[in-house]
């Protein structure tokens, strides 16, 4: 039989199962199609997808410029290394850079390998421009942070599931309360070798967090008063996902080091950016970082179209329209809801809070519920589930959703 037959749910399933490794707890529906806001099952049962991938695809499934720029180009050439020069990585550069008004790009691929990319540059920065003495660098980060998966970046994770048992840890990290400014200055105050601040304008995996309004203004002032880096790991709330194109931008905030990933690719391709400017970018030179695929013509064409959809169809203002519809609407059901307390967030970037403890069961049952009412979303840490749908959703798809949703929460009500 051939190797890609036809499976069922459960045939897939088993298969990861047996022959994974077991790093994933996924809701139990088997994707096999996507378009625009919509995913469908093996069985051909038909969704709203309220995840996006974690926000990577939020201009939708298979858009079709990003897709037919995606095969166009892998029929012309897809990956040439940076031994060579390609024809398409300098216009995504220019591109990108213009378009979020930095002087240069680092091309990666993961998001974690930005975050990656972004501590090299910051702490190279420290040592040949603000003059740190060799390997006492620090980066402040904030605690129930998110910023992905590899050794250094987990050992500064205070989520113990994440990082217990992968140590030694990397001591470079000081870890502070996010949202807390108190905290934050007498960090700066009382390390000079302090070079960086690493921060999610919301904390997305957290539980979509909002830190409260100036937080990211006066971080920023902070960071400028005591010649450090401020570093916005915008992987997930960029690119219009919180109505705006960067969260930073809902505070008039320009990070000194910006990090991409996830929907530069609107979820075609693994896509991820740093951006700076000269003064701190003009530190790396030849050497000093890589990347086999980073940069190549593939990533280019798709990332260029990902983000041109986002300004030809607007997605930052329906974004910003359609999430405050969304929180008004779940506010009317809350007042009289005694399973759910709160709904929070910016843009169609949202979480709800379920009034049950950390570790019951009731926001995953919530999602298979949802599940069988067509529409798939995931509980992130604790009795939190996020809802983040593609932003080219439309109203009426949104009321229906809405209405699918208060549906399956009046289930729970007791
Ligand atoms: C998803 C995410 C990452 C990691 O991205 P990967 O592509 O999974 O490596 C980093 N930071 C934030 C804020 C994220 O949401």
């Amino acid at each position: 039989m051939a190797v890609l037959q036809k499976l069922t749910s459960e045939e897939a399933i088993s298969l990861e199962k047996k022959y994974g490794s077991n790093t994933y707890k996924p809701l139990p529906v088997v994707l096999s199609r996507g378009e625009g806001v919509f995913v469908w099952d093996v069985d051909g049962k038909k969704y709203y997808d309220f995840l996006s991938a974690y926000s990577a695809v939020n201009q939708g499934h298979c858009h079709p410029k990003i897709i037919n720029a995606m095969v166009e180009q892998a029929q012309t050439i897809t990956l040439t290394s940076r031994a060579f020069y390609n024809d398409k990585l300098g216009l995504y550069e220019k591109y990108t850079c213009e378009y979020f008004g930095f002087d240069k790009l680092l091309p990666m691929n993961s998001g974690a390998e930005g975050v990656e990319a972004a501590i090299k540059v910051c702490r190279k920065w420290a040592y040949d421009v603000k003059g740190i003495a060799e390997n006492q660098a620090k980066i402040i980060v904030c605690n129930n942070n998110f910023h992905g998966r590899t050794t250094t970046i987990v050992s500064f994770s205070s989520d113990s599931t994440s990082n217990t048992n992968f140590g030694p840890y990397a001591d470079a990290f000081i870890n502070i309360e996010y949202d807390n400014l108190e905290q934050l200055e007498s960090a700066l105050k009382n390390n000079p070798n302090v070079a960086g601040f690493l921060v999610e304008p919301i904390q997305g995996e957290a539980g979509v967090y909002v830190p409260s309004e100036g937080y990211l203004s006066k971080a920023k002032a902070l960071c400028e008063a005591y010649n450090v880096l401020f570093i916005a790991d915008e992987i997930q709330t960029g690119i219009a996902r919180t109505g705006e194109l960067l969260a930073v931008n809902h505070e008039n905030v320009k990070p000194d080091i910006l990090i991409l990933g996830k929907a530069l690719s609107g979820g075609a391709y693994p896509i991820s950016a740093v951006l700076a400017n000269n003064d701190i970018m003009g530190v790396m030179i030849p050497g000093t970082h890589g990347s086999t695929f980073g940069g190549n013509p593939l990533a280019a064409v798709i990332a260029i179209a990902a983000l041109e959809v986002v300004k030809e169809e607007n997605l930052a203002e329906n974004s910003k329209v359609l999430g405050e519809l969304f929180r008004s609407e779940l506010n009317k059901y809350i007042e009289t809801s005694s399973i759910i307390t709160k709904v929070r967030g910016k843009g169609l970037l949202n979480a709800v809070v379920v009034n049950d403890t950390e570790d019951s069961k009731t926001a995953w049952n919530m999602c298979l519920k949802l599940r069988d009412n067509g529409l798939i979303a995931k509980p992130t840490h604790g009795n939190i589930i996020r809802f983040a749908p593609p932003l080219v959703m439309n109203r009426e798809q949104l009321l229906d959703c809405v209405d699918i949703i208060t549906r399956t929460f009046k289930e729970f009500e007791n």
